[in-house]
């Protein structure tokens, strides 16, 4: 076991391990200790149903392609109401409010699965796994000398064995009855709802229609709104709830023969038999939020800090969004690149999210169990056509794509642009210089920790003098990216189609030259040919900050709001250089034919052009990853 870490992660779900990941992927020395063994804990259940933003968030730290391979990718939806289809109903309005993505689908793949993958990545890129090892105590020592401050004890489940391991910070991604959040003494604020539901995850026949389309639901009038998704593996997962008249029928001592009994009435008019049920549960509903993400060097992710239902089916997708908002953080932190008050954003940022959906789940739970909570809906209405309104009001937030940010420390207020700070950046199409296959924009900005500035060059003839003055200040020595060169990673994008882009800039570019064929990336992001502009994509990719083209010195002054000037060389031993962690083959990306290498380009360094007929400053930094802008 190991003695000391720089980040312990307590808890190996889908949280945890993607803390872990996205820890690892900028060198930061980071464990996860998980208390079962994972072979032996339930093997399926839980979370499935992931949305469009984790979806991109996951491409971000190149796991997706992995679970694409295995979910369910689903497109379509139907809904029955006494054995007759309803084109519109509850879930329908996924399907017509997903857009703004090139993940334009929802997909179901079992919670076992994602977490093989997260724990495979973690692994790939340099983190620890310890599994049976159960966090016992935390003792924080405020004045030890060497930062290692936390000292936490562990036992081996399977030897009883003992150890204590030191970190500098530890992350509490360990569940609902969160150990961490307990001996941190942070309270969990909520309540019960005294709602009861069903899921089980199958392989089933029926008479359905439709049946593995994708999305489903039946509305019953025993069992409220039965929730019907296809998964990975050839399984449905079937979901109701258990109306409290019902409750004395099942008992507490529920057998699984009950469980399939109910759902065949659930389902009815259909038919339903079963091949084999995996897995089943009746849990209850309650919605719970910490009442603080950190506690001084401990923090807290996913439902060790938020708890609610599986109805709009958030907790997994929201745990992921805490993992990949605070990693990057405490990752730069780590390696010196930030100043800590970047560390208190993570709990401005997520903290507000986990209450809106705690709040949404108030109301959305009680609507699926049949009821309509006071103030809600419109006169006459059933509680089916309330649900159904209800879902297509908060849809957008659910898919996701509706998640933002604050103006805060790292989201400034954006003068010019479409794009508000704090919103993610949309993705894209972009071609590389010669190409005439298109190619994403996040398959080019992932998240190993850096920030991405996009550097719009509108027309050269039109934008000429704003292009020189960023040059200008770029080549100067008051130029924030020499402060920390290793942190950006510059792209230029540039109107229509050129032979060669500095040429046609009368500029040297900025990073890796990209070409935007009709100008639509440009659009989305609000740029035109005459002005052009300068964005910044956080490690996460919402955006920073949206400036004018020439204005290199307020481009500077939002990185120096946060980011530390002085290059220190990093406490030991947090890091490997990124250098290190990228070298390793990351697989490649497809997409249109189009193949995208994740690795350095060839002098190993991202985003610098190694071009021999320009005069090009690339000036050194502390890594060999530095970014010349
Ligand atoms: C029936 C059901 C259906 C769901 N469906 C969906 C869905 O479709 N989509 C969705 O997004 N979410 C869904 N969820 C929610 C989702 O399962 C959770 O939000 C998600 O698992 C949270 O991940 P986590 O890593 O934060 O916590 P967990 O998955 O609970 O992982 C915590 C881990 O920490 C370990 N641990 C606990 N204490 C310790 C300790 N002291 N030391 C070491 N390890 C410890 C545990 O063994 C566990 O492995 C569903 C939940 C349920 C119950």
């Amino acid at each position: 076991m190991i003695e000391r870490v720089d980040v312990l992660v307590c808890g190996g779900g889908p949280t945890g391990l993607l803390t872990g990941l996205g820890l690892a992927r900028q060198g930061i020395s980071v464990a996860v200790i998980e208390k079962c063994q994972k072979s032996e804990q339930a093997k399926f259940g839980r979370a499935s149903l992931l949305y469009p933003r984790t979806m991109e968030l996951l491409d971000q730290v190149d796991v997706w392609e992995h679970m694409a391979e295995i979910a369910h990718i689903s497109r379509g939806y139907v809904n029955y109401n006494g054995g007759k289809r309803l084109i519109s109903g509850t879930y329908h309005s996924i399907f017509n409010q997903l857009h703004g993505t090139y993940f334009d689908y929802v997909v179901n793949i079992r919670q076992k699965y994602s977490e093989d993958i997260f724990r495979k990545a973690l692994e790939e890129k340099g983190g620890s796994f310890y599994e049976q090892y159960e966090l016992l105590s935390i003792v924080q020592d405020d004045d030890a000398a060497d930062d290692y401050a936390l000292t936490v004890r562990v036992k081996n489940n399977a030897t009883a064995e003992e150890h204590q391991v030191k970190c500098k910070y530890l992350v509490g991604a360990d569940g609902k009855n969160s150990a961490v959040r307990q001996l941190s003494e942070i309270a969990f604020v909520g309540d019960d709802s005294g709602i009861k539901w069903f899921r089980m995850d199958a392989v089933v026949k029926t008479d359905m229609p439709d049946a593995r389309v994708g999305m489903a639901s039946i509305e019953s009038p025993i069992y409220g709104h039965v929730l019907w998704m296809c998964q990975d593996h050839g399984r449905t997962r079937i979901g109701f709830s258990l109306p409290p008249k019902l409750a004395d029928r099942f008992g507490t001592d529920i057998t699984e023969a009950q469980v399939r009994e109910a759902a065949q009435e659930a389902v009815a008019p259909f038919s339903l038999e079963f091949e084999t049920v995996d897995w089943w549960t009746l849990y209850s509903v309650g919605q719970r939020v910490a009442e603080t993400f950190r506690r001084k060097r401990v923090f807290l992710a996913g439902d060790a800090c938020h708890s609610h239902s599986s109805g709009a089916g958030q907790g997994m997708n929201a745990g992921a969004q805490d993992a990949l908002n605070l990693s990057w953080k405490l990752g730069g932190f780590l390696k010196g690149w930030y100043d800590e008050s970047v560390l208190d954003t993570y709990e401005e940022e997520r903290r507000p999210e986990a209450q809106r959906i705690i709040d949404q789940d108030k109301t959305l739970s009680a609507l699926i169990t049949g009821k309509i909570p006071e103030g809600v809906g419109r006169p006459g209405a059933t509680s089916f056509e309330v649900l159904g309104d209800f879902i297509a009001s908060t849809m957008r937030y659910t898919l996701g794509l509706d998640v933002h940010y604050e103006t805060n420390l790292l989201n400034q207020k954006a003068n010019i642009g479409l794009v508000s700070a704090g919103w993610p950046g949309p993705d894209v199409l972009l071609r590389r210089p010669g190409s005439r296959i298109s190619l994403r924009l996040h398959q080019v900005t992932k998240n190993v920790g850096r920030f991405h500035v996009l550097v719009f060059t509108g027309n050269p003839a039109l934008t000429g003098e704003s292009l020189r003055s960023l040059r200008s200040y770029m080549d100067s020595e008051d130029s924030f990216t020499h402060k920390r060169p290793d942190i950006f990673n510059f792209l230029t994008i540039i109107p229509g189609d050129a032979p060669q882009s500095d040429h046609y800039l009368g500029i040297s570019r900025f990073g890796k030259a990209f070409y935007d064929s009709d100008m639509s990336a440009a659009c989305k992001y609000g740029f035109s040919a005459a002005l052009g502009g300068v964005v910044v994509l956080r490690p996460d990719g919402i955006l920073g900050y949206s400036g004018e083209l020439g204005e290199g010195k307020e481009l500077g002054e939002y990185f120096l709001r946060f980011v530390k000037a002085s290059v220190e060389s990093p406490q030991e031993p947090i890091t490997k250089k990124v250098a290190e962690i990228e070298s390793k083959p990351t697989g490649e990306v497809e997409f249109d034919g189009e193949t995208t290498e994740t690795k350095p380009v060839a002098n190993g360094v991202n985003g610098v052009h190694a071009d021999t007929q320009t005069s090009i400053p690339i000036r050194e930094g502390p890594t060999e990853t530095s970014v010349a802008a």
